[in-house]
């Protein structure tokens, strides 16, 4: 790696798709503009994972989490609804009410600044709650909006991360075959990316703040030997069911930023980064 890459080469190679080898940069070696990578950090071993994934797309939220990912060259997993910025938007339950989503555009904007974009439904329907073949077609109108509107977007290099992390096995089954993973509920701690992992599983919280239980969510995973902490996340400092405060998220990234073992990554640049097919 060039030891003079600097934090828009970082980011714009994740928005490529980067090599193993650039992924554990991002935390350690390219913490400021210009600083050199040591040579040892190239081949660092990755023991703890941890993925942060912010549901909703709302606009304020995804900016300032989109700006503290960057203030630490780090590319954030930020899971939007494809029709969440329309006037024709239902509000699906309280704690979307009376909040601004972003746009394609401003999605379109943040992928080019290096952050991953993921689809998070059609209109954030509870696909547990309906027949199969109603699920289905709601993920796939999901699909070809995100095909249509964010630049470059490919389903077989996405993760679909269901609403209310609610999936059954027959959609799990069909939706292997249409994208390169999902992300439903289940255990917050996932093995390691490897080749053929399609479902991912996470822990969340709510409806009030999620500092603390984030925190010991991560305590568990260091705690162990390896893993991959995915953990889904919503809107900053208020916004949203669960939202997490800017303040301890800062903190908690300089804390990871200072363990060796611990990469801070997106769900797909995870999987394609670190278990390339
Ligand atoms: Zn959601």
């Amino acid at each position: 790696m060039n030891n003079k890459i600097n934090r828009r080469q970082c980011l714009d190679a994740l928005s490529r798709g980067i090599g193993v080898s650039m992924a554990p940069c991002l935390l350690s070696g390219c913490r400021s503009t210009g600083q050199s990578n040591p040579p040892d950090r190239k081949k660092k071993q990755i023991k703890h994972l941890i993925t942060l994934s912010f549901d909703d797309g709302f606009k304020k939220s995804s900016l300032e989490t989109a700006r503290l990912f960057e203030k630490y060259h780090l590319s954030a997993c930020i899971n939007v609804i494809a029709t969440g910025h329309l006037k024709s938007f239902r509000i699906p339950d309280a704690y979307q009410a009376d909040i601004s989503k972003g746009d394609f555009g401003l999605w379109n904007e943040l992928k080019a600044r290096g952050h991953e974009i993921m689809p998070h439904g059609y209109r954030h329907a509870n696909k547990a709650k309906m027949p199969f073949e109603q699920a289905r077609d709601l993920v796939l109108r999901c699909l070809d909006i995100f095909s249509r509107e964010l630049k470059d977007f490919d389903p077989r290099r996405a993760v679909f991360n269901f609403p209310y992390n609610a999936s059954t096995p027959a959609l799990e089954k069909w939706l292997a075959a249409e994208v390169l993973a999902f992300r439903t509920g289940g255990p917050a701690l996932n093995p390691l990316p490897h080749p053929g992992q399609v479902k991912l599983t996470c822990t969340s919280h709510g409806p009030g703040n999620i500092d603390r239980h984030l925190e010991s969510k991560v305590d568990q995973l260091l705690s162990r030997q390896s893993g991959w902490l995915i953990y889904n996340t919503h809107g900053l400092d208020g916004e949203g069911w669960g939202p997490v405060s800017s303040y301890f998220l800062e903190k908690l990234i300089n804390r990871l930023l200072a363990l060796d073992a611990v990469t801070l990554l997106p769900a797909a640049q995870s999987l394609l980064t670190l278990a390339p097919a």
